[in-house]
């Protein structure tokens, strides 16, 4: 602001305070406030410092009561910019800048942060909502990757327990484990994995037998990518058998059975 609006300014003040203006002072006040214009925000400053105290009103207190009003209009109105295709950096931070201050100028309406980032569900995700809770009709669920006879001639080979690992049905390409077809991958320090198998292995299998989802490479074919694609790898174990519903209720009326040791219960989970 300039010395004459500085000078306005200490008007506004004396009008609470009673002090007397020179123009030393008002020559003082647009140095130490020259950065900030002389608008409702700046003489809403004043009068709100005045609701609270009787003490003479600083330079310092009118720039940081200011700053908390606008501030709470940028806090009010969320503003987000996403930016815009094309746009160099300096035009992003300039219409950034622009929004910035829109908001504090009270030019954006205020809004919850859900308004603001676009989060409100969406009309897909409204429409499945009644069915939470509902079973699933089997009808409804997607195919499995793998084609189902496959699959049956997989699990008849793999006995018992197995028969949920189909990973076991191709080697394990793991250089310090090569546990062959049929048997468990074994950890560094040479114990049995009960309940999973090497991740090379597991994409072996998921190359093996499974088509990509993202790059569409059919079985036996190595996806685009180095490495098979993860949807790839879901879509290979993605109808994994879950316990039936009789397992389950008899999982729910046993009581745990006490630890044996901590190490023990991490190594998969599966009881031996
Ligand atoms: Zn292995
Ligand atoms: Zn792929």
């Amino acid at each position: 602001m300039t010395p004459a609006e500085a000078a306005e300014l200490l008007a506004h003040c004396a009008a609470f305070d009673r002090r007397t203006i020179g123009e030393a002072d008002a020559r003082a006040w647009s140095r130490a406030l020259h950065d900030v214009p002389l608008d409702d925000d700046t003489r809403g400053a004043v009068a709100e410092h005045y609701a609270h105290t009787d003490q003479w009103i600083t330079v310092a207190q009118v720039r940081a009561i200011r700053a908390r009003i606008r501030s709470g209009r940028i806090d009010a109105a969320h503003p987000v910019y996403d930016g815009q295709p094309g746009e160099t950096g300096e035009q992003f931070v300039a219409r950034r800048r622009a929004q910035v201050t829109a908001a504090a100028e009270g030019e954006l309406p205020a809004r919850t942060i859900t308004q603001a980032i676009g989060a409100a569900p969406s009309e897909n995700l409204l429409a499945l909502l009644p069915a939470v809770g509902r079973p699933v009709v089997e009808a409804e669920e997607p195919g499995p990757y793998v084609d189902e006879q496959t699959r049956v001639e997989i699990r008849e080979h793999l006995p018992g327990n197995r028969a949920a690992l189909v990973e076991l049905e191709v080697d394990c390409p793991n250089s310090r484990c090569r546990a062959a077809r049929r048997h468990l991958c074994r950890s560094s320090r040479g114990r049995e994995l009960r309940g999973t198998v090497h991740g090379q292995r597991r994409d072996a299998y998921a190359v093996r037998h499974a088509q990509c989802p993202e790059c569409g490479a059919p079985p036996s074919h190595a996806c685009t990518t180095p490495e098979p694609h993860p949807a790839r790898v879901r879509a290979a174990t993605a109808d994994r058998p879950m316990p039936n519903r009789r397992q389950l209720d008899r999982l729910m009326r046993t009581p745990p059975a006490p630890r044996k040791s901590r190490a023990r219960h991490t190594t998969g989970g599966t009881q031996r």
